[in-house]
């Protein structure tokens, strides 16, 4: 009955767990005591049992009791434990502790205690002899000790074992448990009482443990402990094993230490391993490997599904790359994408080799490493760097590397162009083989070494192939390559071009556009220098004007008046001799300055060659023009010697010199320079009197047939402190000469506004304002925010204001000239033709020009009376006015027959003597306040 259970139970294993069959090898190999010994599973199945056992047994041979339940074989009985076997009980006192070499296996020695009639404290007297022996044995073997308490005697027996464990060989006497429990760590005494206390308190056979140092802390022990009661329920006594697991704890902790290190390991490198049994075609990957492809640890994998989950882009060569490994057992090594079940793409990399298992039968196993992250950072590396000789390459300046000895080392395209060398041809060539003969300095401006420093220097002259120099900046910085070696970076920026500009504006600035003859400044800067040489009497300026050049400007317009211009530059270049420079000062105004007048054959003869020079017939627009100048010379004469009196003598003796007709010449006689100095006094004073409100307005009435004031024109005057009242003729000229004509034009209409704004209003018609602008005109920079400013400022409305223009600045005005006009205008501002008739344009030309008063000059007016001719003029003009809606003035009406003629023929308006001429402010309003002028004979 027994047998069978017995063989059942052996079946049931070894077909359930496996275990006795497959380590029936290995425990065999396992020291047991040779005494009746068991060694069992954790499970508490028998897998080993030795000779002794079998025969205590009763057993033929231990295999009888391998797979047998250890607590079916020994049973306890009370006090002693009993040990049934086929011839029946056998009383046993069972001994058990963890095998020493594998802590889940345990060795159970069954110590024969039939001889005994029941279990007493001389149980460890009466195994004396072979059992003793063999237990003691058994315990050295297993570093086990035991020890027995009885608590009601206090008595406690130690093996000699636990006291070899303890440090004291007198094994056998009695001690008490407190100097076993003081025997342990301090740290762990108050465990080891518990523990104690925990024995003495659990149920009966209740096993329980506790792990203990030694007293240094050195040893590490497993302390069992269990409670043994009689029959009365008390306990009888307390036995337990002491077993010294220290190099077993330090091996665990080693190995603990070890498969987190290198779980660790793997987590950090995202390294996971993995085996592929061919035979069952399953691979069994590590927890980490699982991570990494975010696949759940239980789902099984094989070849073919991790496969499917590679990038479809890689898995054929994948395949490919695998089959060395499978087919010819060669390692291999493959890095390829891999697509997670969560949809994310991870780059991995994989090292397989086949190994045999310890049946012989081959397994493939490797790693798998995630290098997405590591191949993201090489490939921006990659990248970057990429992108970074790509910049070089295609960047515009020249860069090149030099190395220590100066000698290039490599250069992107740029430099090559810029040299006009091949990349080939240029490595190696130094620093000194690229700089221009000419350049001083040959070296690179190298910065000390990881100083960090640049350098830069503004131009060095460098050749090309071809010899050609290039201008160049340079800027260097020390560098270190990969390998360590020190090299110059040096970047190479073709400034020739930079340079050509700034000659070229240089040139701007000091040459005139249309001839490209020096200017103003050009001609100030000669004169400075000559003038401050030792024979600075020498020098010589002539001023040249072209006479009635306005009239080829007027009659054929600005491009002929150019073209005329350019010619006659180039003529004074050409016919000059030398030590003669020719310049342009501004519209038709030359400037020849001799710097040696002696050498030319003195001031007159220069004089009458330029002049010859100008005089001339120039083909302009399929049109041959007769062209002379008025010429004007000057010298240096001691007291005033500066350039600008020089040019100013000579334009005053040009001026005297076209006062006595064209094509004449004339030198500066003291007299005239005087009266010239006296100009430019007069100059000063103006322009003060202009800021200090010195100037006065004069009105002068505008009136209708019927004598009515319409309107006024406001006529400046110079109340000189030592000339008396000036009129304008003597100072507009004066004003024009220092360019003070558009602040006088400012001032004038601004004063005459504000005048105008507080006139008495008579019959509710306000009188309008006219005012001359000879310098504030039309397409001038700020015409009409001039105009509009003062008008708002004046507080005078707009329908009252007349702005009067000579005709020539009134033709050809740009069409955004006069859309600003056309501004005004909306806003109510008329705009007057003065002088009307003294211009060279036709009275055809009248309906272009925007104005909306034509007013006649008084040249026609004063023969209207008797001259048939200028009759005709003035009646052709008024009905050309009429017949454009244009309102016609005359002015200059002294007589009452030239005013019965004109309101005749039509005119509109009136000015003269006749009426009145310009007043004071307060006698015109006086003059308004009385009402309509008396008609003579009416
Ligand atoms: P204009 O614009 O033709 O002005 C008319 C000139 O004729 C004024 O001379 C005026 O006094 C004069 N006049 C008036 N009635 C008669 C007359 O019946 N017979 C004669 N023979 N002359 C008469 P004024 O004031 O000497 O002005 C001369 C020129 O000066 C003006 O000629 C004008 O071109 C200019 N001018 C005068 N005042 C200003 C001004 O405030 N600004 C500017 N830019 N130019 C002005
Ligand atoms: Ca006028
Ligand atoms: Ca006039």
């Amino acid at each position: 009955m027994l047998v069978t259970e017995r063989s059942e139970r052996i079946r049931t294993n070894s077909g359930g767990l496996g275990l006795a069959g497959a380590r029936s090898e290995e425990f065999a190999l396992l020291p047991l005591p040779a005494a009746p010994a068991l060694l069992s599973t954790e499970e508490g199945i028998v897998v080993r049992a030795t000779e002794q056992a079998a025969k205590l047994a009763g057993e033929t041979t231990p295999a009888a009791l391998i797979g047998c339940r250890l607590a079916d074989l020994v049973v306890r009985d009370g006090p002693v434990s009993l040990l049934r076997s086929r011839t029946g009980q056998h009383p046993v006192r069972p001994l058990s502790w963890p095998h020493a070499d594998d802590a889940r296996l345990r060795v159970t020695v069954l110590v024969d205690v039939s001889d005994l009639a029941d279990g007493g404290h001389d149980a460890a007297e009466a195994a004396d002899g072979d059992e003793r022996r063999w237990l003691i044995e058994a315990q050295r073997i297993a570093k086990v000790g035991s020890w027995v308490y009885y608590p009601e005697t206090g008595e406690l027996y130690r093996s000699p074992v636990l006291a070899e464990f303890l440090g004291d060989s007198g094994a056998q006497e009695a001690v008490g448990v407190l100097a076993m429990i003081e025997a342990t760590h301090p740290d762990d005494v108050e465990r080891a009482r518990q523990f104690y206390l925990d024995v003495l308190t659990a149920p009966e056979d209740e096993l329980l443990e506790v792990e203990l140092r030694d007293h240094a802390g050195k040893r590490v022990y497993l302390c069992t402990g269990r409670a043994e009661y009689n029959r009365a329920g008390r306990v009888e006594r307390v036995q337990g094993t002491v077993q010294d697991v220290t190099e077993h704890r330090a091996l665990e902790r080693q190995l603990r230490d070890e498969r987190r290190k290198l779980q660790d390991a793997q987590r950090i490198a995202r390294l996971g391993t993995w085996e592929w049994d061919l035979r069952s075609n399953v691979m069994r990957l590590s927890n980490m490997l699982h991570e990494i492809i975010g696949k759940p640890a239980n789902a099984p994998i094989t070849f073919d599904s991790y496969l499917d989950r590679v990038h479809p882009d890689d898995r054929g060569w994948v395949r490919r790359a695998w089959r060395p490994l499978v087919e010819e057992r060669d390692p291999i090594e493959v890095e390829h994408r891999y697509l997670r079940i969560d949809g994310t793409t991870r780059i991995l990399r994989l090292h397989g080799t086949a190994i045999k298992d310890a049946d012989g039968h081959d397994v493939l196993v490797g790693t798998a490493q995630d290098v997405t992250e590591q191949r993201a950072v090489v490939t921006r590396m990659e990248r970057s760097s990429q992108r970074f000789t790509d910049l070089v390459s295609i960047t515009p300046v020249g860069i090149g590397l030099f190395d220590r000895a100066e000698r290039l080392v490599d250069a992107n395209d740029a430099l090559c162009d810029l040299l006009g060398y091949q990349l080939d041809q240029l490595r190696g060539m130094t620093a000194k083989d690229i700089t221009h003969p000419d350049e001083q300095h040959t070296n690179l401006p190298t910065p000390a070494e990881n100083s960090g420093i640049r350098r830069r220097v503004p131009q060095r002259v460098l050749v090309r192939s071809d010899g050609e120099p290039v201008y160049c900046e340079l800027r260097t910085s020390a560098s270190v390559q990969d390998d360590g070696t020190h090299f110059w970076l040096v970047v190479f920026q073709d400034i020739t071009e930079r340079r050509r500009a700034a000659e070229a504006l240089r040139y701007q600035a000091t040459h005139d556009d249309l001839t490209g003859l020096p200017n103003r400044t050009a001609v100030k800067d000669l004169l400075h220098r000559l003038l401050g040489r030792a024979d600075s009497h020498r020098v010589a300026v002539l001023f040249c004007d072209i006479d009635n050049f306005k009239r080829v400007n007027d009659s054929l317009g600005h491009d002929a008046g150019d073209e005329l211009l350019v010619a006659l530059a180039r003529r004074l270049e050409g016919g000059l001799p030398a030590g003669c420079t020719a310049a342009r000062l501004s519209g038709d105004e030359f400037v020849i300055i001799c710097s040696d007048i002696e050498a030319v054959g003195g001031v007159d003869s220069l004089a009458n060659r330029v002049a010859g020079l100008l005089r001339t017939a120039v083909p302009v627009h399929g049109q041959l023009i007769r062209v002379s100048a008025s010429i004007g010379a000057a010298v240096p004469d001691g007291s005033a010697s500066g350039g600008e009196d020089l040019l100013r003598f000579a334009d005053a003796a040009m001026f005297e010199a076209k006062g006595r007709g064209t094509g004449k010449v004339s030198l500066a006689s003291p007299a005239l320079m005087a009266s010239a100095d006296r100009q430019l006094q007069l100059e000063g004073q103006l322009r003060e009197a202009l800021n200090n409100d010195g100037l006065a307005l004069h009105y002068q009435p505008v009136v209708d047939a019927d004598g009515v004031v319409v309107t006024a024109e406001a006529l400046v005057r110079w109340p000189h402190p030592d000339r008396g009242m000036l009129a304008p003729d003597a100072f507009l000229p004066v004003a024009e000469q220092g360019d003070l004509l558009r602040e006088l034009d400012r001032w004038v209409l601004r004063t005459a506004l504000r005048e105008a704004a507080t006139w008495p209003v008579r019959g509710g018609r306000p009188v309008g304002v006219a005012v001359n602008l000879a310098g504030l005109v039309p397409g001038g920079p700020e015409f009409v925010d001039a105009v509009a400013d003062i008008v708002a400022e004046t507080g005078i409305s707009w329908d009252r204001v007349i702005l009067e223009l000579v005709e020539t600045a009134l033709v050809d005005l740009p069409s955004r000239t006069r859309h600003e006009m056309g501004e005004l205008v909306s806003r109510g501002v008329r705009f007057a033709v003065d002088d009307f008739g003294t211009g060279y344009s036709s009275l055809a030309r009248l309906k272009d020009l925007p104005a909306q008063i034509i007013k006649v000059d008084r040249r026609f007016v004063a023969g209207v009376g008797g001259d048939a001719s200028d009759f005709a003029v003035a009646r052709a003009v008024v009905d050309m006015a009429r017949a454009m809606g244009r309102q016609c003035v005359a002015e200059g009406v002294e007589t009452a027959t030239q005013f019965h003629v004109l309101s005749g023929v039509g005119v509109d308006a009136y000015q003269g003597w006749l009426f009145s001429g310009a007043v004071p402010a307060r006698e015109f309003r006086d003059l308004v306040a009385r009402g309509p002028m008396p008609i003579p004979g009416a």
